[in-house]
């Protein structure tokens, strides 16, 4: 059965109008999950619904076990991922409440978490040049559109490892380097959602302008909550719209990721880890 995925971030942690809900733990050799993922319907789809940061906002991002996630999401049956994320604007067009749908990522974190499922044992190489899946992002972005809600059409979004937002420095470097947006944790799911043959693409949603912005001062926490709230509302609006617009049949290239990325001797691959990833080398490695 193929399924959507759907990823929340800050602010989103249930999605209302699912039917017939079932909460599911699952298991994967990579530990687990952030939390119990949520299968149901939506306008008509099979989905899967997972937050990021559990129920709670209780697992910080250099701690969320993306390879546990993305994993889930496979054995559940995903083959799209749609990706919610609150961000940072880098830009001074793209304003808090905007929406972005990213088409580029450059990664800061400093590998405190695992990026791959081919670490030991097993090599491959992904094409990445085209991190997010096109045929999915023209779908979030006509949905938006549809709705009239302000959409940017692209956009880079730097990864940084976090806690702490950036330092002055930091975030007039980032704008330096011509970044849009900034986040902690969607590099990381992008990768291994292609490592894992499953479409991505990234909903980000602005709360605020980072700290290089002459208004930050007077930001309070109050506004970011609200626009939080907000951009969350109309997230699940867009949400909706996107998946009632998503084909069953997929024609792009995300689903042969791994057709020649691998590149270790089969007979060298031990048995357990083909096992362990057979969901996802299955179909070429036996
Ligand atoms: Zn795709």
């Amino acid at each position: 059965m193929s399924r959507i995925g759907i990823i929340g971030g800050s602010g989103l942690y249930k999605i209302e109008g699912i039917k017939n809900v079932k909460e599911v733990q699952v298991r994967t050799p990579f530990g687990a999950p952030s939390g119990k993922l949520v299968t149901g319907n939506l306008e008509g789809k099979e989905v899967v619904f997972m937050p990021r940061h559990d129920v709670g906002h209780r697992i910080s991002p250099s701690h969320i076990n993306y390879r546990a996630n993305i994993y889930a999401m496979k054995k559940l049956g995903v083959e799209r991922i749609i990706s919610m994320t609150a961000c940072g604007s880098l830009k001074e067009e793209l304003k808090p409440l905007d929406f972005v749908a990213v088409d580029q990522f450059v990664d800061r974190t400093n590998y405190a978490r695992d990026m791959s499922f081919f670490t030991e044992g097993i090599v491959a190489h992904i094409e990445f040049a085209h991190p997010v899946c096109e045929e999915l992002r023209s779908i979030i972005y006509g949905a938006g559109k549809s709705l009239n809600l302000t959409i940017h059409n692209g956009g880079t979004y730097i990864n940084m490892e976090g806690p702490a937002f950036s330092t002055l420095a930091e975030s007039n470097l980032y704008r330096g380097w011509g970044m849009d947006v900034i986040g902690m944790t969607n590099f990381a799911e992008a990768k291994l959602a292609r490592e894992a043959e499953i479409c991505y693409v990234t909903l980000a949603a602005v709360t605020d302008y980072d700290c290089w912005h002459p208004q930050h001062e007077s930001v309070t926490i109050d506004m970011i909550i609200r626009n939080l709230h907000k951009n969350v509302e109309n997230a699940k609006r867009l949400l909706s719209v996107a998946i009632k617009n998503i084909e069953p049949r997929r024609s792009c290239a995300c689903k042969d990721a791994l057709k020649y990325a691998i590149l270790t001797d089969r007979k060298l691959i031990p048995a357990k880890l083909k096992k362990d990833l057979n969901i996802i080398i299955g179909k070429y490695i036996r």
